[in-house]
């Protein structure tokens, strides 16, 4: 549909914010009519909304078929036993149910088993590869607490895609063959964006990156050098060796603490009130966390009191199923025989892993496992012995760039896509092989990438919106041109109207017309609101002395032109939008 007459379609705008609204483009999606909430995390998407699904869709569908890529649809319903063959029915995102026959289903969350069971006998030899396959499809996922509109939903559509292919080397290829996919979609889009190191979840290794929009209600907290390309998701980055400077003069106090004593620190519980205690600075005072590891046994961890703990990295770290659990307070004083507080890696069992920031430290302040009491001048090697030394704490701004170029700072985004090198985890799991060049039978070697379509149309008026309403940017707006006729009863007006809608038409735009009954004001406050790129205003005033008002959404510039030059004049308004 090229054109769409307000007074005869079914669009409704609201004046007020929907009271679960916490971020604006939440707000502006429920007001400009968009979406409307059927249960929490659940939408209907209306005419608009699908609109500009359908424009990030065929932008997503141009880009992966050019690379060669081909579409498919899978089911949404799936049947349980295809995620009992990778241990996966028992995460808690899935949605389970028996049909009649008492037969186990669940609601597809992602589609890594039903590909891989689609590929995996049919595609029987090395000469079928690579095979990257994709689907755009409604996903669901029982979130535990969905929120901020689309972009938490329980359901929403997301396209996915995955590669299959002979051995790890060609795998590789094909993951840089996707990014290379997804940074055209994504530019296309008009959307401002990072690519950032991201975790690998259960699948290990460290090929994985995601696709950020850059908004300050993001959910995700990125790290970005000042001067280099490097961007990592916080929850992995890396954090470079840096020798704490003992000698500064804020943190030679440590010099007065080398002599071996216990000394009296009653009712001192954490590092800030040990630090005001001793004097020394945070950053020259050892913290000990207590652990147990998968199989229950306890270990302890070290790392500087300025530090923050980073349980994804420790359980890398350690090669865990799961991230580690602290020790309870019961635990901990069963284990170091003192209370929380007053513990320290002097005497007990287990390993002692440490940060690596920890690696120069020569004399340690921490508690005495006496409760009450913290020690000094502890030495690594003489008192205690660090089993090994990992980087272990979050990264921070302010820290050196990983990359060796620039300073990090922290910025916030919204994962919008995410691509995943997943090696032989699902292929091996649900023995999916193929005959390689020897005739040796091989598991494939996996990749997958998925784009949040919802939450991309979601993403870009978070980043393009004003106090009015949105701001669309021209790859994805439901409608290119928004001509409200204030006088919709004058019969020359609504026929000029119709006239530069049919020629707007012609040159492949698509015009909104609002020709309903209302007062100018409303009009213009609803124009904005929808926020499409190019507002025509059209009255019987300015028609009667010849003239058309053009507004550009995205800098609200008013220009006028005349009625007889009104096409090209608008057409060149258009070119000049983001
Ligand atoms: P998140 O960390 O935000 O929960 P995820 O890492 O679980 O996302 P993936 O499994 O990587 O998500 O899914 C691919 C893409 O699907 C994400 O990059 C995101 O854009 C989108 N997506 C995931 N969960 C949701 C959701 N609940 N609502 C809307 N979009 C989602
Ligand atoms: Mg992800």
């Amino acid at each position: 549909m090229k054109k769409m007459y307000w007074s005869q379609s079914f669009l409704k705008t609201l004046k007020d914010n929907p009271s679960d609204a916490e971020i604006p483009s939440h707000k502006l999606i429920v007001r400009a009519g968009l979406v409307k909430k059927v249960a929490p995390g659940i939408f209907t998407y209306g005419p608009l909304a699908l609109r500009s699904l359908r424009k990030i869709e065929a932008i997503i569908r141009e880009e992966h078929d050019n690379a060669g890529c081909q579409e498919l649809l899978m089911p949404m319903v799936q049947p349980l036993s295809l995620w009992e063959e990778t241990n996966r029915s028992g995460i808690p995102e899935l949605l389970k149910f028996k049909n009649k026959n008492d037969q186990d289903f669940c609601l597809g969350a992602t589609h890594e088993e039903v590909i891989t069971d689609y590929v995996r006998n049919d595609a029987t030899s090395y000469k079928d590869l690579p095979i990257c396959l994709y689907q755009v499809q409604t996903k669901y996922r029982d979130e535990i607490r969905p929120r901020f509109g689309l972009m938490r939903g329980r359901e929403f559509i997301m396209k996915d895609a995955y590669s299959f292919d002979q051995n790890e080397e060609l795998a590789k290829v094909s993951y840089q063959k996707m990014k290379k996919v997804y940074q055209n979609i994504f530019d296309r889009l008009g959307l401002e964006y990072r690519v950032v190191q991201a975790d690998s979840g259960a699948i290990g290794g460290n090929l994985s990156e995601e696709f950020q929009v850059l908004a300050n209600i993001g959910e995700d907290l990125l790290l970005v050098s000042d001067s280099s390309e490097f961007a990592a998701n916080k929850e992995i980055c890396a954090r470079v060796y840096k020798k704490t400077d003992f000698s500064s003069t804020t943190n030679s106090k440590l010099k007065d603490f080398t002599e071996k004593k216990e000394f009296e620190t009653p009712g001192l519980a954490t590092i800030a009130d040990l630090a005001e205690f001793t004097g020394i600075k945070s950053e020259c005072l050892v913290k000990s966390l207590f652990f147990k590891d998968d199989k229950g046994k306890p270990f302890t961890l070290l790392m500087r009191g300025s530090d923050e703990l980073n349980p994804i990295k420790l359980k890398k770290a350690l090669d865990l199923k799961e991230e580690p659990q602290m020790l309870t307070e019961q635990e901990v004083i069963a284990f170091t025989g003192a209370n929380p507080g007053s513990c320290g890696p002097q005497g007990l069992k287990g390993a002692v892993w440490a940060d690596h920031y920890l690696k120069e430290f020569t004399h340690f302040v921490v508690g005495a496992n006496k409760t009450g009491y913290h020690i000094q001048g502890l030495q690594n090697g003489v008192d205690f012995k660090i089993t090994n030394y990992f980087d272990l704490a979050f990264a921070q701004a302010g820290d050196a760039s990983p990359d060796g170029k620039g300073v990090l700072k922290e910025i916030r985004g919204i994962e919008v896509g995410h691509i995943f090198y997943l090696g032989t985890k699902y292929s091996k799991s649900m023995k999916a092989i193929f005959q390689d060049k020897n005739g040796k039978t091989q598991p494939f070697e996996m990749g997958c990438y998925g784009i949040g379509v919802s939450r991309t149309m979601q993403s870009a008026i978070e980043q393009s919106h004003d106090e009015n309403g949105i701001v669309w940017p021209k790859a994805i707006t439901p409608f290119d041109f928004h001509i409200a006729v204030l006088d919709p009863k004058h019969e020359g007006l609504i026929n000029y109207a119709n006239a530069l809608t049919d020629n707007l038409n012609k040159h492949g735009f698509s015009v909104l017309v609002d020709d309903r009954n209302e007062r100018p004001g409303f009009k213009f406050k609803d124009a904005d609101l929808l926020g499409l790129p190019v507002r025509i205003t059209l009255g019987q005033k300015g028609f009667e002395s010849g003239e058309v008002e053009v507004v550009t959404r995205f800098n609200n510039e008013k220009s006028t032109c005349d009625l007889d030059s009104a096409l090209g004049f608008c057409l060149d308004k258009y070119k000049s939008c983001k």
